[in-house]
């Protein structure tokens, strides 16, 4: 039985704490692992040695802090596929799928390694005579991230790196259901030379979270998970004071025009709806057929059906298990409601198990249609291999549609109009679009941009967006006298 260390001040240690929490495999539910509840003397010591390790950090020249970040990328690439396996094992996803969680993680290292053009101010001479300003960016401090389930490598690559090469220190909480790859990540972190202090990863629930939410050293806090908690850390972090970033829940609208090329459609959905067993934040979960489209519904029913869920390392499984026994019960019971509520289930996974494995949380593909806007499984998160289809008679029903959701996380169109893309693209009230892209989550290279409801805050994940989250700007205005002649006091506020 693993026990899952904390890391603390450069050290993995095993936390005192007598509070275990279970680390299951998905696939039979069997305990692999253990994860303590980090005690309140273990959160305290990892965010003291945080700002310790500040204010060194601080100072390390940009260029080495950019190598750290080198170091890290590659070493992140010789093991990709061992962090994947581990991944898969903790997770239930298939290797492949796994590999796609890591690989996007590295792509914000990547990103990270780019800090030194990314710190660069701004300047401008001679604002008034003889007189220079220009712009500095600096770290905030310790920061803090909580992370979700779904993306255990990704997710805290979307947060620590970034914040460390912008001279920031931090403490990560990952989630408890899935510690083994973060904890495999923060290992490679310290081989590649972080030093001492600048990553911490504490483990626990909410009682270690809000330790963190209400410590006055964390300067900013980065949260991604389920809009109630979203919603409880953001109001927590920015009443104590702190800059809050928080990504929640979503409800992803495709939607399809009749002149879209319907093979490309069909087989974009089939992955994008129950791929990862739906428990992608970017997941199609709804997909809208404008006019004659929904005649395509049936053969896309089809497709899904034909979706084999299994284990990790089955090279013909579509998707694994869903994360847990509470996760299964409530998308069983979601689409138990769905029934209730009057759609058409045209596809039924709840009976579906894998022979051997009958104690994992396997739910089969699953496709509604006929589905309104009233029903619970339209206004509900379902987070699992469930696509609801509606129909709708043209482009303007759909857009008010998506637009009247509280979500805005992903949305997608499928047409061969330019002119319906563009209008799509510009009256949708969605953070990230795809124009025949089904999830269109950008490289970080540009920002993680959800709106409304799956996202709460200013400033987003990765890209320029993210280094301005973790830092502050300090803007100078200078002169300098190149003679002695007094110029008399100056009573006004204008620079002369
Ligand atoms: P979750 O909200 O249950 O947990 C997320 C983190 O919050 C975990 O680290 C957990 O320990 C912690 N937490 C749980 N309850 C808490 C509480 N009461 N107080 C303080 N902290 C608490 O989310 P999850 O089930 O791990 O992840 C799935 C959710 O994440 C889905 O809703 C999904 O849409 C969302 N998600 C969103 C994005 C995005 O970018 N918008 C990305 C990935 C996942």
């Amino acid at each position: 039985m693993k026990h899952v260390p904390l890391l603390i001040n450069g050290e993995f240690i095993s936390s005192q704490s007598d509070q275990q929490i279970e680390v299951t495999n998905p696939a039979n539910n069997e305990v692999i692992a253990k994860v303590p509840c980090a005690t309140s003397n273990e959160m305290e010591v990892a965010i003291a040695s945080a700002k310790e390790a500040f204010t060194t950090w601080r100072n390390v020249a940009v260029p080495e802090r950019a190598r750290l970040m080198m170091r890290y990328q590659a070493l992140l690439k010789e093991h990709h596929d061992e962090i994947a396996k581990i991944l898969s094992k903790e997770t239930g996803k298939t290797f492949d799928d796994a590999k796609g969680d890591v690989w996007r993680g590295i792509e914000v290292v990547e990103q990270a390694m780019n800090i030194p053009a990314l710190l660069m101010g701004e300047t401008v001479e001679n604002v008034a005579r003889g007189i220079d300003t220009y712009s500095y960016i600096q770290p905030l401090g310790v920061c803090a991230g909580i992370t979700p389930f779904n993306f255990p490598a990704m997710i805290p690559l979307w947060m620590f790196p970034l914040a460390i090469a912008a001279g920031n220190t931090f403490v990560l909480k990952p989630s408890e259901q899935d510690p083994l790859t973060p904890t495999r990540l923060a290992e490679l972190f310290l081989e590649a030379g972080a030093p001492k202090g600048v990553l911490n990863v504490v483990h626990g629930g909410a009682q270690q979270v809000d330790h963190l939410l209400t410590h006055p050293d964390i300067k900013a806090v980065s949260f991604v998970g389920s809009v109630p908690v979203g919603q409880h850390i953001y109001k927590t972090a920015t009443s104590h004071m702190k800059r809050a970033q928080c990504f929640a829940g979503a409800k992803n609208h495709s939607v399809i025009m009749p002149d879209a090329n319907k093979a490309q459609v069909l087989n974009s959905l089939v992955g994008a709806s129950v791929g990862a067993a739906g428990q992608r934040c970017m997941a199609i979960s709804v997909a809208v057929f404008v006019g004659e489209a929904k005649n395509w519904i049936p053969e896309l029913a089809e497709m899904i059906a034909k979706v084999k869920p299994g284990l990790w390392n089955d090279k013909e499984a579509g998707y694994g298990p869903l994360i847990s026994p509470k996760a299964r019960d409530r998308v069983l019971s979601l689409i138990a409601q769905g029934k209730a509520e009057g759609a058409s289930c045209l596809v039924d996974g709840s009976g579906f198990t894998v022979p051997g494995y009958e104690k994992g949380n396997w739910v089969g593909p699953t496709v509604f249609a006929d589905v309104t806007d009233d029903m619970s499984i339209y206004k509900e998160e379902i987070f699992g291999p469930v696509l609801c289809c509606m129909s709708v008679d043209s482009l303007e029903e759909a857009i008010a549609l998506v637009n009247r959701n509280p979500f805005g996380n992903g949305t997608s169109i499928f047409t061969a109009n330019g002119a319906a893309a563009r209008k799509y693209q510009h009256e949708i009230e969605v953070g990230q679009v795809g124009i025949n892209v089904p999830i269109p989550v950008p490289l970080p290279f540009f920002s993680f941009t959800g709106w409304k409801n799956s996202f709460y805050g200013d400033l987003h994940a990765y890209g320029k967006q993210a280094v301005r989250f973790y830092t502050e700007t300090k803007t100078v205005t200078s002169r300098w006298f190149e003679d002695d002649i007094p110029h008399g006091p100056n009573m006004t506020i204008s620079l002369r």
